[in-house]
């Protein structure tokens, strides 16, 4: 089984990325597809007029503060603008796909985060009113069932928290607590990047492998998010981790044919 993680920043085309899958497939391939939509997020919020703002945890790592107005805009974009073009692009390439939520029959539970310690313009704050959360179970059995049937689900945030109420969550660590729980053999990361780059400016820096260690990745542009999810993955099982380049042509096959960074 394959997981693949479609990037949410400008510059990754799903259409690409959904032919490559249509194709794998078709060849007899199980594959979840999992995306965010970053980018479709920040657009949506500019148009709606709600600012956007980035919490810095005390580890250094970055996220969306999803205040209420927020997590509203998170599900018209996810649910409403970027799980469509992904699920037209596979029925037109003669894929059963469906699309779901950590809301669908409670696919992904979460523990919602109470109050976070984040960092904000320099100042150490208490945010109260952040509606996210950390993945703690994924229905495998639901996913196996459509798997089993020929059906390639789509999954994305929100999740559900204890109340049943939704809460964001990010999509690297969706995708890796995905491939755990289904025991995959290799969850692929797309990006808008060649892979893991030794230096952030120089897209030739390309890095074949790298080895991760215990301390946090302290990594700009969600890059340490991604590489906290590969972590989750590689410890709960999965056999391989690749970060890869979601922009080319056919870009699943050329990571499972050796293109991106592999993770250990
Ligand atoms: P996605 O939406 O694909 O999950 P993110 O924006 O969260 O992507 O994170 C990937 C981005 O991180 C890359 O597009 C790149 O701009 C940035 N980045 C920061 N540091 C690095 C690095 N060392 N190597 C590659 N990309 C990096």
């Amino acid at each position: 089984l394959l997981v693949v993680k479609i990037g949410g920043a400008a510059g990754v085309d799903p259409s690409r990325v959904c032919t490559d899958v249509a194709a794998l497939v078709h060849r007899g391939r199980r594959i979840v597809l999992t995306h965010g939509g970053s980018a479709s997020v920040d657009e949506l919020a500019g148009a709606l007029g709600v600012p956007q703002r980035e919490l810095l945890s005390a580890s250094g790592v970055r996220t969306r503060h999803t205040d209420p107005a927020t997590l509203r805009v998170l599900q018209l974009a996810l649910l409403g603008e970027v799980r469509p073009a992904v699920l037209g692009e596979l029925g037109r390439a003669g894929i059963r796909a469906v699309g779901l939520s950590g809301l669908d029959a409670n696919l992904l539970r979460a523990e919602r985060r109470a109050a976070i310690r984040a960092i904000i313009d320099g100042r150490r704050v208490l945010v109260r009113d952040d509606h996210s959360g950390r993945i703690t179970s994924v229905d495998g059995g639901l996913l196996r069932l459509l798997l089993d049937d020929g059906v390639t689900p789509v999954v994305s945030p929100p999740a559900v928290a204890e109340d049943g109420r939704p809460v964001n969550a990010n999509a690297d660590r969706i995708a890796a607590a995905v491939a755990v729980e289904l025991k995959a053999r290799t969850l692929v990361f797309l990006t808008a990047a060649p892979g893991l780059l030794a230096d952030p400016a120089d897209p030739a820096s390309l890095l074949a492998e790298h080895a991760l260690g215990d301390e946090t990745p302290k990594m700009g542009g969600g890059m340490g998010v991604k590489l906290i999810a590969a972590r989750e993955a590689l410890r709960g099982g999965v056999e391989t981790v690749i970060i890869a380049d979601g922009r080319t042509e056919d870009p699943v096959t050329r990571a499972l044919d050796g293109g991106g960074t592999r993770l250990r």
